[in-house]
């Protein structure tokens, strides 16, 4: 048995492991106990985790946090507000799809596994399969085969109605996103309905944040293996306020909107130098490889200035520079480290 003063001085790692192995109400219960315990509520992204464990939902409305959706789902007992297999509509399906339906009205086609009936009287399977543009019955057929193989992919539009529809949730007996669903499943059915039939120009922004997305997760990996190659000494850094790469990371991982400028002119006083006192480790400022950050500086634009090494000159940047030589050590480790990993997975 752990005592409480043991609990309590565990890591955060450590207290994340064990939170995720918690149901909502223990979770919630333990982080009212101290205050060491309540960091654990705070940590939007662990209930993004959590969600998407116990649920397999990894979508909420923009303006709500994954804390809020997790509530949400929660409390979802009949499974009847929140469809969980909308989740597997990933953006790359999404494009596929759409690509897909763009070709099924230009052409006319068939059901591509009868050749009985005609657009639009034709459903789309959204899912990675052959022949995945097919008429009611097929579907049916195809929907059988997929409950016994305990599949979680049940999303279809049918395309005369242009309604989302799942057959794995048997409790719906309408189209999803409508009418006493949750505001998140309505929003997360607008979009794909919006970037499947584009031409809206809702539908348009979407598609344009779904490529950002995708490109800057890309950067973000190119970053991780800039710095598992690198010599971490001479590796040319630049300073970013950590709040605003804070709201990047949610931006590419957790489905938030896309941050603004890049705010830096909280790492330097009036006269434009350098804060010599400044935390790293994301209190105050993060470091970025040169390369992502000449990417990001383009694409955000910047409020105040770049901040490189040659900025921190001097003596009174002296513990500065000491503390960034040490992360960026630390950063290039950990990139090896991350490499080696997937290298074996
Ligand atoms: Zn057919
Ligand atoms: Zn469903």
């Amino acid at each position: 048995m752990l005592y409480k003063s043991q609990l309590e001085s565990l890591s955060l790692e450590v207290l994340l492991f064990i939170a995720r192995q918690l149901d909502y109400l223990s979770l919630v219960r333990l982080a009212a106990t101290s205050k060491r315990f309540s960091c654990l509520t705070e940590d939007d992204m662990l209930f993004k985790e959590l969600l998407f464990l116990h649920y397999g939902v990894s979508y909420k409305a923009p303006d709500e946090t994954w804390r809020k959706q997790y509530e949400n789902k929660w409390s979802d007992t009949s499974g009847r507000r929140i469809c969980p297999h909308l989740s597997n509509v990933t953006d790359d399906i999404l494009l596929e799809k759409a690509q897909t339906i763009k070709a099924a009205q230009e052409n006319k086609v068939h059901c591509s596994r009868c050749s009985m009936s005609q657009f639009p009287n034709l459903c789309l399977i959204m899912e990675r399969v052959e022949n995945d543009v097919v008429c009611p019955r097929c579907l049916s057929e195809f929907m059988d085969e997929r409950k016994t193989q305990k599949s979680n992919y049940g999303i279809y539009l049918d395309m005369n109605s242009c309604k989302l529809r799942c057959f794995l949730c048997s409790m719906r007996r309408t189209s999803l996103g409508e009418f006493g669903s949750d505001r998140s499943e309505q929003y997360k059915c607008e979009e794909i309905l919006q970037v499947l039939l584009a031409g809206s120009d809702r539908g348009k922004e979407k598609l344009h944040l779904i490529l950002k997305r995708k490109r800057e997760k890309a950067m973000y990996v190119g970053q991780q293996e800039e710095l598992a190659s690198a010599d971490f000494k001479n590796l040319p850094y630049n300073l970013i306020d950590a709040h605003w790469m804070a709201t990047f990371h949610l931006f590419i991982y957790g489905e938030y909107p896309s941050p603004g400028r890049i705010t830096n002119r909280s790492l330097t006083k009036r006269n434009g130098s350098v804060i010599p006192g400044l935390k790293l480790y994301g209190e105050d400022a993060a470091l970025v490889t040169r390369t992502f950050w000449n990417y990001l500086a383009e694409e955000y634009g910047v409020e105040g200035k770049s901040i490189t090494e040659d900025d921190l000159t001097g003596t009174d940047y002296k513990a500065l520079r000491q503390k960034i030589t040490k992360m960026k050590r630390k950063m290039c480790d950990r990139a090896k480290d991350e490499g080696r990993k997937n290298l074996m997975y």
